[in-house]
This record gives structure tokens, sequence and C-alpha cells, in this order.
């Protein structure tokens, strides 16, 4: 086993490898960069080294230095995580010409997987169905066209570099698939450097099922399946494993396809085989094929962790360091039912758009299993995935699991930054996924009715001004409200009640639209117009917030904040969201005209074509291409309509 180790990566996934690191006893090197000088993985390590500037591109991408600091500290082998290095072969080639170690497979086997195509034409010869479609060379839109055509509408199209859901576009008829193919080309051009496209049949009611896979570089094993089938815009919500109503023999059949595909390429350490799934009627024997392979640990590998009782990290260290295969197939066994939630700083009413923000407080159920890359205190900053935390529950059956999935969501406290656990805690109750109902578009067919669960709930607002006025601390309130005048205004950022103070632990809070909400309180327990509430009310450096699904902070006003919205008006164009700014397509002089594109900004892994909000003349550029901006960053100014005229 290796002594010493460096983990080139960053947040939970860092943490989660330092924890294994910890119970074998191997000692860990961090690597960070400006942004995360004081981060929890960084404090976990034993030994950590500053890489460069927050940007990816000048710290966790920066292979020389990270090989650089495994050298100076003496670590024999580099684990990269997800995303950032993972995935480049380049990356394992240095490192194994540096005499070290990659915790992973060969570059070999990594570029055999890279690019879609080639990785659909290699599992068609191992004997691995694939998505019906065409994977060929021939980029030309007209013969493109005709391959859409025999393969039967609708279709999707296809980024063979693709990655983290871009890239794609879906087309239902054949007039759509000149602009489709064009807009899928330009993203993947943008984001991948690579525009080419593969087109495959849509699959109709499709879930994600994917096998986990192990191998030493000669064989393999499958620890069974996950559904990832809860997705929002091909990115992953919810996942459990196993799959609901996976009849055994289905398993078997795709777990060795999975075991087939891994071993066509020698593959060594963990990885993914995905399949699309056709759930229309039930899992077959013929409805699954090859989507692609993740060359690396995946995200939701937790589930598969809680089912098999087996440690992936561990396993991956132990191979890694030249031991076998910890276990033959017939070792492992399915034990009860995981599920993974991916709680996000993101404002879900707004449309999901990312969120920053420092976590006033941070309290997470001690019945889950949270894997974090955050303490409270810490801010979850522009530069990087606004992920909080995993939430991980298990049962010894599904239903027992979700119900522990959403205690443990709406135990979840998160104060500092808006988070999607409301949508999460509404995903939980949703009849059609409580019954195993799962397929990729409920979400999307379900949309506004989960959003709207987690928008702000006057009740829970009712409670957040009895919190602001001091009342919701029983070892402060006794006392102190008979010295409080009886009726007053409370306000916070964004709103505006009266409170009156009817008797001891009874207020009546007449909210900003004129409805009245009768709050009693007894201890920690509380009664909003005569229905016991499961609230807790927690008073933090940031304000008050109501937690126990539906949760909020009201953030007290500070008569010295200038309200700046809509001071740009139409002629200045603010970025949406904390992101990337990918491009900037006006220049100043430049006539424009209302809805033509002025910047893409990239953010959660999407692009965000930002427009002008009328006609005119731009006059001032105000970002560039590569700049990262917060929320609310002046990007285009327009000249003023007067002087435009
Ligand atoms: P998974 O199936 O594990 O969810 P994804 O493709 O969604 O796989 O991405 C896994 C992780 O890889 C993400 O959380 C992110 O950190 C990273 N990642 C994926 N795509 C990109 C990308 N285009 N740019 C940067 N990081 C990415
Ligand atoms: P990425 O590399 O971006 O993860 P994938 O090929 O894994 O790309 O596809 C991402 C998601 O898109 C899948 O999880 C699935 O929801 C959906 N998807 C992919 N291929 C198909 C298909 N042929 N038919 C229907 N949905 C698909
Ligand atoms: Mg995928």
């Amino acid at each position: 086993m290796f002594q010493k180790i460096l983990i080139a990566n960053r947040g939970e996934i860092a943490c989660r490898v330092i924890d294994t690191c910890r119970k074998m006893g191997v000692a860990t090197v961090a690597v960070y960069s400006d942004a995360d000088r004081a981060a929890r993985h960084v404090a976990m390590a034993d030994e950590a080294v500053h890489l460069g500037g927050p940007a990816p591109a000048d710290s966790y991408l920066r292979g020389d230095a990270i090989i650089r600091a495994a050298l100076d500290t003496g670590a024999e082998a580099i684990h990269p995580g997800y995303g950032f290095l993972s995935e480049n072969p380049d990356f394992v080639d240095a490192v194994e010409a540096a005499g070290l170690v990659f915790i992973g497979p060969s570059a070999k086997a990594i570029r055999a997987m890279g690019l879609k195509d080639a990785a659909k034409a290699l599992m068609e010869k191992a004997g691995v169905p694939v998505v019906p479609g065409y994977h060929g060379d021939n980029q030309d839109a007209g013969h493109l066209a005709k391959q859409a055509e025999r393969i039967g509408y609708p279709v999707l199209i296809k980024a063979v570099a693709g990655g983290g859901g871009k890239g794609m576009r879906r087309v239902d008829d054949a007039k759509d698939f000149a602009d489709a193919l064009a807009s899928a080309q330009g993203e993947a051009r943008t984001a991948f450097g690579n525009p080419d496209v593969l087109i495959e049949k849509y699959i109709l009611q499709p879930r994600h099922i994917e096998v986990q896979v192990f191998g030493d570089g000669v064989r393999a094993v499958h620890l069974f399946e996950r559904d990832c089938s809860l997705q929002r815009r091909h990115q992953k919500v919810i996942e459990e494993a196993p799959a609901p109503d996976m009849p055994p023999e289905i398993r078997k059949i795709m777990g060795a396809a999975a075991v087939r595909a891994a071993e066509a390429i020698n593959y060594k350490g963990a990885g993914t085989i995905e399949f699309i799934v056709d759930g229309s009627d039930g899992l077959r024997e013929d409805g699954f094929w090859f989507m692609e392979m993740n060359t690396r640990l995946q995200v939701e590998h937790p589930v598969t962790e809680l089912i098999t009782g087996v440690d992936l990290v561990e396993w991956q260290l132990r191979v890694a360091s030249g031991e076998a295969l910890p276990a033959k197939q017939g070792d492992l066994h399915i034990r009860g039912h995981a599920f993974e939630a991916r709680l996000y700083a993101e404002d879900v009413p707004a449309g999901f758009l990312p969120a920053t923000g420092t976590l006033a407080h941070l309290q997470f159920p001690d019945a889950a299993r949270i894997e974090t890359g955050v303490r409270p205190g810490d801010t979850i900053s522009p530069w990087y995935d606004p992920m909080i935390a995993k939430v991980v529950t298990y049962g010894p059956t599904r239903a027992i699991a979700l119900r522990a999935l959403e205690t443990a969501l709406v135990d979840t406290e998160v104060a500092g930054s808006v988070t999607n656990v409301d949508f999460l805690i509404a995903l939980t109750r949703h009849e059609g996924f409580r019954k195993g109902e799962v397929d990729t578009g409920l979400i999307g067919r379900d949309l506004d009715d989960l959003v709207a669960a987690a928008e702000p709930d006057p009740r829970a607002v009712a409670l957040g001004v009895v919190g602001l006025a001091g009342l919701a601390d029983p070892q402060s309130r006794g006392g102190v409200t008979l010295w409080q005048p009886l009726r007053r205004t409370v306000s916070w950022d964004g709103g505006e009640a009266v409170l009156e103070v009817q008797g001891p632990g009874a207020a009546r809070v007449t909210l900003g639209d004129g409805t009245a909400h009768e709050v009693r309180w007894q201890g920690d327990r509380w009664w909003v117009d005569g229905a016991l509430r499961r609230n807790r009310i927690v008073t933090h450096d940031a304000g008050v917030s109501v937690f126990g699904g539906r949760s909020l902070t009201l953030v007290p006003r500070d008569p010295l904040d200038v309200d700046t919205s809509g001071a740009g008006g139409d002629a200045l164009t603010l970025s949406p969201m904390p992101g990337l700014v990918k491009s900037v397509h006006v220049e100043a002089g430049q006539a424009v005209k209302a809805g033509d594109r002025l910047a893409v900004l990239e953010a959660m892994k999407m692009e965000h074509s930002l427009t002008a909000a009328r006609d005119g003349v731009v006059a001032e550029v105000l970002a560039a291409a590569g700049d990262q901006v917060e929320a609310g960053a002046p990007l285009i100014r327009l000249e003023e309509e007067e002087a435009a005229a």
C-alpha cells in the first residue's frame, strides 16, 4: 500500500478520498487554489500545496504543477477525483512519466472511451448493445440529415466529445434538423474544441441505468446498477441503487455486458458503464443500450457502496498499488436500498440559477451519510460547481430509504445561500417517484408543481418574522417581551410585516399583502393558524432562518443598503448569475436589435445567451471572454435612447 498520495481535486470528492486514506493509514497531500486556502479538504489533509489562482486553468487543471507538488512532497500516487484532470489521458501519461502512479485506468483505456463515437464502435465489436444510430466519420450536414431520416425521428444529436449534458439536441421533426445540428456543433466547438456529432435514436420514456464496474487491468467485476433517471436537462438530481423493478435476470445480463465492456479495454480501477433503457414496457433483455463509459469514480458512487458494503476508494487504492481485485463476482451481493440527493446552491424558482454566498449556518442530520466539502462559514464561490453536499441514505427497503431521504432533507439546515433543498424534498414526495415509476422525463413533466413547492410559504415567513422580532429563542423571549412594544413593524430584505404580541406565546403577523397569520409557540414548538409545524427557527449571523421543509432565511434590512434593482434599466445588460463569460458577440459602436445575442455566459455546465433588451447601439463592453463574473455584474451597456436615435 502507498505511504502517501496526492489528491488532485477539491470539494466533497477530495474530502471523501481523504476519509478512506485516513482509515487505511495513508498520508494525504491536498492541493488548492487561492479561492480554497481555508477549504475543508485543505484542513483535512496532512499536507497541502498551493497551486495558483482560483480559475481551474490556473490551479486544478495545472497537471505540471500538480505532478511537481507530488514529487516535492514525496507522494507516490495521484488520485484525480472526478471532473478536472480525471479523464485526461495526457495527464495520465505525464504522471507515469514522472515515476508516479495514477489511481485510475490507463491512458489507453481513457482514450478508447474518450469519444462517444469511437467508444460505441468499440462496444459493438465487444458484443455490447449500443443505441441504434449513426456514429461514422462523415460529418457533412446533408449526410447527417439522411442518417437521421434513416434512424427515424425523434433523434438525439450528441457531441462525440460531450460531457455534462452539453452539446445535445433532441430533434422531433426533419424540418428542425439543420438548425439543431448547427447549434449542437457550435456548442460542442466552444465547449470541447471538437464540433463532431453522432446521431442516436431518441429512446422514448428512457431510463438512465448505469453499472458500476471495477477492473484489475485484465479481469473485471460489476457492483450492480444505479438508476439515475431523475434528471433535469440531462443532469442527475437524485440517484438510487438498485434500480426499481429490476428483474434479477436482466441485472445479470446488463452486469455481464458491462463487464465485457470493461474487459474489452483492459480496464483498471473504478468505472461506470451508462446504459439508456427503454422503460415503456418494463426492463427487458433487448431494451438496454450502451451510451458511454465514465472512466473515473462517479459522483453517485456512495449509493453503490451502501448496498454492497464496498469502499470503492479503498478498492481504487488497493488495485492501484498492485493488489489483486479485492472480490470475485460471486462474493458481491446487494443488501437494501440507497438514495443520493445532490444539494446545490441554486435558486430554483428563478430557473435553477446557480447561487453563491457565505454559509452563515450549516447543519446536517446525523441519520444520513453526508459527503461535503464545506463547513459553516465557508463560501460557495462562483469558481466551481455549486454543490454543497450529497445527502445519502440507506434502508432495508426502497420505501424506507426514500422516507429516510425525505427526513434527512427536511432536517438539513443551510443559510447564507439559497438551495434546491425544497425542490429535492418535493421530489421525495412525488407520487410516481415513490412508486418507482421513474424516467428521465419525470422532472420536466412535473416541473411546475415541483418548483411551486420550492417557493416561499407565507406561514414560514410569519415564523421568520417572529424570529426577527427576537421571540424565537425560549431563553431570551420571556423577560424581554414585556419591554417590547406590543405592535411593531419588522422589515427584512424583500419584505415588511406588522407583528402584534397578543399574550405570552401568541402573536399575529400581518404580511405585506395584507394576509394575517396567528402564530403560537410553546418551548420550541410552533403553530401557525392553528396547525402544528415541524419548523425550526434559527438565528445566525446573516439573519433568521426557518427550517423544516419550505425553508427560508430573512435578512434584517440594513437602512444603509441601497436598492440597486433596475438601476441599469434596459440600457445595461447585467449578469443574471455568477458564471464565466464564454464569448462576447458585440463591440462598442455596433448597432443591435432587441433579442440579438450580446454575450454567452457559462454557469452550471450550461450556456446561457444574453440578449439585447431593445434596439440600440453598444456604448461599452464591460466584460471579456474568460472573465469570471458575479451575479449583477454589468456586462454590456447600450447608448441612451436619445443618443442612439
Ligand atoms: P456524473 O454522471 O458523475 O454526474 P457528469 O458528466 O455530470 O457525470 O459530471 C461529473 C462531474 O464532472 C461534475 O460534477 C463536474 O465536477 C465534472 N464535469 C463534468 N462536465 C464538466 C465540464 N464540462 N466542465 C467541468 N467539469 C465538468
Ligand atoms: P453526457 O456525457 O453528457 O453525460 P450521455 O450520453 O451520458 O451524455 O447522455 C446524458 C443523458 O441524456 C442521459 O443520462 C439520458 O438522460 C439522455 N440521453 C442520452 N442518450 C439518449 C437517447 N438516445 N435517448 C434518450 N435520452 C438519451
Ligand atoms: Mg453521461
